[in-house]
């Protein structure tokens, strides 16, 4: 029966493959596909694996203290018994032989199928061998993540099975979906998450259509249905009918002929009608998507997110040297176009590995986004903060680099920083490693830097608006809640008027302002942010070539003048509909 699940549109096109689901702790399990040929010494792995996990539980069991309850040996056997038993060790081979899934992949895959059906037993009992099922598994996974990966075959990654795949979790932290870069998967769905959380950006930033929030669906939908993911609208078609789903290929194939049309503007100047000139810039999170931004024709790297170097790090924060390669790296791969980047902003949905949290002693907040996030946590770690100032410093020997901070709020943050950074300077003299001058911003993202922008100015030499967290924080919504995304509005008002202020109060002070955040990429708001005076986006490769089309198109004269109406209307969003229909050509 064909099912449709409704969630938040988060990242463009329509997707169609068959539906691979993954339990969120086991996001980060490898899945890679094995050509036909080495399946069967796939299957050896994980015979050993199994053999291995087998010992282990025998000696457990050996060695248990005479004292010990009962229970415990006879739940040790049925471990054993779980660990041969044909629905786990045949059908996991089955996932190998007939998917081509890797061995971790496949015991996944047949654990997720198993629980779903102990899921559904109506004898409690048997319903709480679930958890026995989902040890073995957590074993065997043990186990194989410490043996030897079968050395992938030159294009093995791109050796895919008959059909596509897509991905459907609960949730998938944002450094766990950045692994998928490249992967195997055509499509993502979520049951959390907001449209501007962590993992919805960096979902976009894979190019690749995404659905999140959609609550229900790691419950609804099975492992190997037949998936639609729409990302225009949001919608998941689980096991569609032969008329939608001939309705959607059409679909897919129209958005193809639209995305090579867009391609060939890559690499025009973008310049308004009137003849305002507008940079476009990357949003990138790790150095290799310098490729992606010059390839979609960016002119630089506007937000570079550095924090994404310090997650998943099994308790170990990157060294200044590890960091310094990472922007070296990135500036160079930008030939000489500018890269800023924005110190670590950990904290939030942006969360350290819990070993990282251990080793530094820095608890989970209460209230993470109101917590010790970014600027506050990097002067928090002097000297955490000053090996990152320095590793950017370093980078700047290579070319053009502008070092961002996030999260400003205080002018007291913006005194220390320049005190680290001069300290920073300070030690790189002393020690005669090259640098030169760079140039220090501020994100624009917490209500009070946008109300006193113009004391902040004194300090910094140019501005970013953040438009996620501005947002987040103006209404009091958290941008990775589901269950208040109908309440994230980029056409509140009041944002609009913050917005608006820190662009005109930047232009005003001669200090360069761009917006970094996702409404930079939306081309809802391409013409609204230009009416604005803004003259520089920073948005993921992905959505360059689209803004670009709306800037050609625009007359910011034009707009500009219908701008205070729209900011003075109780429907913007209708507001601005009305303008754009008369004032740019379409
Ligand atoms: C923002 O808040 O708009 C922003 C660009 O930073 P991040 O999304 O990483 O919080
Ligand atoms: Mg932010």
């Amino acid at each position: 029966m064909s099912i449709q699940v409704f969630g938040l549109p988060v990242s463009r096109g329509v997707a169609i493959g068959r539906a691979v689901l993954v339990a969120s702790s086991r996001v980060d399990v490898a899945h890679y596909f094995v050509e036909p040929e080495r399946a069967e010494a796939e299957i050896a792995r994980l015979r050993q694996a199994r053999d291995v996990v087998a010992a282990e539980l025998t000696t457990l069991k050996r060695e248990l203290p005479t004292d010990a309850p009962g229970e415990l040996a006879a739940l040790l056997d049925v471990h054993l018994m779980l660990l041969h038993d044909e629905t786990l060790a045949d059908a996991t081979k089955h996932w190998i032989e007939e998917r081509h899934y890797n061995a971790e992949w496949a015991v996944s895959a047949q654990t997720e199928v198993l629980a779903r059906q102990f899921d559904e037993m109506e004898d409690e009992y048997l319903r709480e061998r679930k958890a026995d099922i989902e040890q073995v598994a957590e074993r065997l996974l043990g186990v194989l993540a410490k043996a030897q990966p079968l050395p992938l075959a030159a294009g093995a990654r791109d050796f895919a099975g008959e059909d596509p795949l897509v991905l459907v979790a609960n949730d998938i932290a944002p450094a766990d979906m950045l692994q998928f870069k490249g992967s195997v998967f055509t499509g993502f769905v979520t049951d959390v998450g907001g449209r501007t959380s962590h993992t919805a950006i960096v979902a976009r930033s894979l190019d690749i259509p995404a659905v999140v929030g959609a609550r229900e669906a790691s419950r609804l939908v099975r492992q190997d249905d037949w998936l639609i993911i729409d990302g225009d609208a949001g919608v998941v078609v689980v096991n569609p009918s032969p008329i939608v789903l001939e309705e959607y290929r059409f679909r897919q194939r129209q958005s193809a002929l639209e995305r090579a049309r867009l391609d060939r503007l890559r690499h025009m100047p973008s310049v308004t009608l009137d003849g305002q000139a507008v940079e476009l810039l990357a949003n990138i999170e790790l150095p290799g998507d310098a490729a992606a931004a010059l390839a979609a024709g960016a002119v630089g790297v506007g937000l570079f997110r550095s924090e994404f170097l310090f997650m998943n790090r099994n308790g170990e924060l990157p060294n200044e040297d590890e960091q310094f390669e990472a922007y070296r790296s990135a500036v160079e791969g930008m030939h000489g176009m500018p890269v800023t980047i924005r110190t670590v902003d950990i904290g939030a949905d942006k969360p350290l590995d819990r070993l990282t949290v251990h080793e530094l002693r820095h608890e989970h907040a209460l209230n993470p986004a109101l917590g010790l996030r970014a600027i506050r946590w990097s002067l928090s770690e002097p000297a955490m903060f000053r090996q990152q100032i320095r590793a950017i410093l370093r980078a700047s020997a290579y070319g053009k680099v502008r070092m961002l901070i996030p999260m400003v709020a205080h002018l007291a943050e913006a005194r220390h920083t320049q005190e680290a950074v001069a300290r920073a300077k300070q030690q790189l003299t002393e020690a005669g490693v090259p640098f030169n001058d760079i140039e220090v911003g501020a994100m624009v993202e917490i209500p009070a830097a946008a109300v006193s922008l113009p004391q902040l100015l004194r300090y910094f030499d140019f501005v970013s608006v953040g438009t996620n967290d501005l947002i987040q924080y103006t209404l009091a919504i958290d941008r990775a809640d589901e269950s208040v995304a109908h309440l994230y509005d980029p056409w509140h008002p009041a944002v609009l008027r913050l917005i608006a202020d820190v662009i005109a109060t930047a232009n005003a002070a001669g200090k360069h302002v761009s917006v970094c955040g996702e409404m930079a990429g939306d081309v809802a708001f391409a013409e609204l942010l230009l009416a604005m005076g803004l003259r520089s986006y920073s948005m993921h490769p992905a959505q360059l070539s689209s803004i670009k089309q709306r800037i050609l198109r625009a007359d910011s004269t034009r707009l500009a003048v219908a701008l205070r109406a729209t900011l003075a209307s109780d429907d913007p969003a209708a507001e601005w509909r009305r303008v754009l229909g008369g004032t740019t050509i379409i």
